[in-house]
């Protein structure tokens, strides 16, 4: 591989540029140079397909973080929904609309970014479509995985009495985590291998908005949090000295940390904080209940309702 030698400007040039980094993988007979690309799916294995789109200007900022941030980020959240279903990726699929005045720098770029971690989780770039315009970089990532026995995770598998748990600290990603989220395929795999997950979901909108999405999908369940289990990040402390908002709210609804949020049954709860299977770290911060709502209970034991404030993207706020 010979990364210092620039692709010729035109798309065909840059396609083959790319083609002749990537390595043969035997999951994928026909990757790049045909007009569909064929993958393997393991026999008894559902193919898993999730697809996100980065804007710049919305979703981080070309200027300031460069492409090789953008393409680790634009990769990296697409594994992390194939790590929410516990689920092993295969292969991906890019399609970029390049800033014509810089395209073929921001796509190798781009490709500096995604390469390493694609190697590092077995992930192999198999198409894609590269365009060129007047606009502001846009990459949309589509990630081909499969399902691993017993079945994929879902959301909606939660019961009343089940016990809530995350991978990691919440919170404050917006001081620069959110651009290298580490996805937790590994932890997802290792969980799904020991324990009967009832509902699994990466933590992107923010961890109430999240786990949200699993209550509702599971039948209109609510659930109690309890303030001082939630791990809070060190970022969420730095954000909230600026903006003046608590450390636990930014835990409860900043969003980007990547982190998985998993419910199981009551008792595979102490079995799963005593034994964790490597190298999954988890924090019990709750418990699923009957009633509709999310509650936050005090460590002096009072309850108060809460509402998620995640991020949502149809609203006209900017991330990135
Ligand atoms: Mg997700």
């Amino acid at each position: 591989m010979n990364q210092s030698v620039p692709p010729a400007p035109g798309e065909f040039d840059l396609i083959d540029w790319i083609r002749r980094r990537s390595p043969a993988d035997e999951r994928v007979p026909l990757g790049i140079g045909d007009d569909c690309a064929a993958v393997r799916i393991a026999a008894g294995a559902q193919a898993l397909v999730t697809t996100d789109m980065l804007m710049d200007g919305r979703h981080f900022r070309l200027a300031e973080h460069g492409p090789e941030a953008v393409g680790y980020k634009a990769l990296a959240v697409n594994l992390s929904d194939i790590a929410a279903m516990a689920g092993v990726p295969l292969a991906a699929f890019v399609a970029v609309a390049l800033p014509r005045d810089r395209a073929a720098e921001v796509a190798r770029g781009l490709h500096a970014g995604m390469t390493p971690l694609a190697a590092r989780f077995g992930v192999v770039l198999a198409g894609g479509d590269t365009n060129a315009w007047d606009g502001p970089l846009v990459v949309s990532i589509t990630v081909l995985g499969e399902t691993v026995a017993p079945g994929p995770v879902l959301r909606s598998g939660a019961r009343p009495g089940d016990a809530i748990f995350v991978t990691g600290p919440l919170g404050g990603s917006l001081l620069g985590r959110h651009l290298h989220p580490e996805p937790r395929i590994v932890e997802a795999l290792a969980l799904h291998r020991a324990f009967a997950l009832r509902a699994l979901i990466d933590v992107s909108d923010g961890l109430a908005s999240d786990l949200d999405h699993i209550l509702t999908e599971s039948g209109g369940l609510g659930a109690t949090l309890d303030a001082g289990a939630i791990p809070v990040h060190a970022d969420a402390e730095a954000m909230g000295r600026q903006d003046g908002r608590s450390p636990l709210d930014h835990a409860l609804n900043d969003g980007e940390d990547f982190e998985l949020c998993l419910v199981v049954a009551p008792e595979d709860a102490a079995r799963l904080l005593a034994d964790p299977p490597s190298p999954a770290r988890l924090h019990r911060i709750g418990t699923v209940d009957s009633a509709p709502g999310l509650r936050l209970r005090s460590p002096a034991g009072d309850v108060t309702p809460i509402r998620p404030r995640g991020f949502d993207h149809l609203a006209s706020d900017r991330r990135g």
